[in-house]
């Protein structure tokens, strides 16, 4: 197997430490900030790597330093038997976290095998707690169904239980206390996100960002916020605040107004095999062919280092400073890979 001779970095000199594998393109909901309708093609079921394909190419990143490991999509839980990519995936050596994305709404039912197949922690995506507003921004989606998958993975003893809720402007930001109070009375760990211009096919416009000023503002005016706690563990993106009380812990993800390009260790893996070095990216680096032409690890490895070694976006920076100089940012002159094809 390869060794490393000296640690992979970019061309702003940023490690490779996350790896974000999206499982599939399908979701069973059609979010309004997320899911793109008609400008999107389906991936064909053979373009979609196999187990056996993620986990080779997830032992290859591991090996080039990422030490966690977050499954993604479309929506995870729609691909059949993951819970055996999870077994497979917790024995790789040196790998440290292993965590998974869901809409919740099919965790029920799957938190048991997933659990006993090595998942210790579960982000859901619940952006309000009324049941019709759900339904709507969801596209489809039964919020009795999702939080009976979030119970269940508490129940399960998974550690932490991470909600994560988008706030978009007239939408759900009468949302964000509730969520809060809900939050600090179970025990989940609530992280609220910044709507982000993802994708093409979202109607993305800066006026409905909802700021993390804004978001914290708000919090403070209803519940014993403190101050600035974190920035949750190192370079992760979420800025985190404790509550005076004891009652847990909140935190907001800020990619919009303090965007977090100079910390950023992530790489993508699309679930048709592309390597994206960045969530606004238009392209993504074939790496399917060269696993499914026989190449050997070496020469896989090669093409990563390759890759990341010439990365240098900072998209996010780049967006805040074009809005911030007035020069007119539109997101549709911008085209990106489409969020469900690489993963939130
Ligand atoms: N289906 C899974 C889920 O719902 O969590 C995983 C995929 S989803 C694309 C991952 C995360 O991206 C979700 O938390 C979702 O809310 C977030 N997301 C999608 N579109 C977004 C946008 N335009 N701005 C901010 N977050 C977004």
């Amino acid at each position: 197997m390869v060794k490393l001779t000296r640690m992979l970095i970019d061309a702003l000199h940023r490690p490779v430490k996350d790896l974000r594998i999206s499982v599939t393109d399908r979701c069973n909901f059609r979010c309004i900030y997320c899911m793109p309708l008609d400008e999107y093609r389906w991936m064909d079921r053979e373009e979609v790597l196999t187990f056996t394909e993620i986990t080779r190419l997830a032992t290859l990143f591991v090996r080039l330093g990422a030490t966690k490991i977050r499954l993604t999509g479309g929506e995870p839980l729609v691909r059949r038997n993951l819970y055996s990519l999870i077994e497979k995936l917790s024995s790789i050596d040196g790998l440290e976290d292993l965590c998974l994305t869901t809409n919740g709404s099919l965790l029920a039912g799957q938190v048991g095998p997933l659990a006993r197949a090595g998942l210790k922690r579960v982000n859901v995506s619940i952006d309000t707690l009324d049941p019709d507003k759900f339904r709507r921004m969801t596209g489809r989606g039964n919020l009795e169904n999702v939080l009976a998958g979030l119970f269940a993975a508490k129940a399960q003893g998974l550690r932490p239980v991470k909600i994560n809720a988008v706030v978009e402007r007239g939408i759900n930001d009468d949302d964000i206390i509730p969520l809060a109070e809900f939050a600090r009375e179970h025990g989940f760990h609530l992280r609220f996100i910044e709507y982000m211009d993802v994708g093409n096919a979202n109607q993305w416009a800066s006026a409905k960002v909802v700021t993390k000023g804004e978001i914290v503002q708000t919090l403070r005016a209803h519940l014993p916020l403190e101050e600035f706690v974190s920035r949750g563990g190192g370079n992760a993106p979420s800025v985190d605040y404790r509550y005076a009380d004891g009652k847990g812990e909140v935190g907001v993800i800020a990619s919009m107004t303090e965007p977090f390009c100079t910390g950023c260790t992530r790489a993508r893996l699309t679930a048709d095999g592309r390597l994206v070095t960045c969530l606004f990216s238009p392209r993504g680096h074939d790496l399917k062919t060269l696993l499914r032409r026989g190449a050997t690890d070496e020469e896989i490895v090669d093409v990563i280092v390759k890759v990341w070694g010439g990365r240098a976006d900072r998209y996010s920076e780049q967006r805040q400073e074009s809005l911030n100089s007035g020069s007119g940012y539109r997101a549709r002159e911008h085209r990106k890979l489409e969020m469900i094809s690489l993963g939130g």
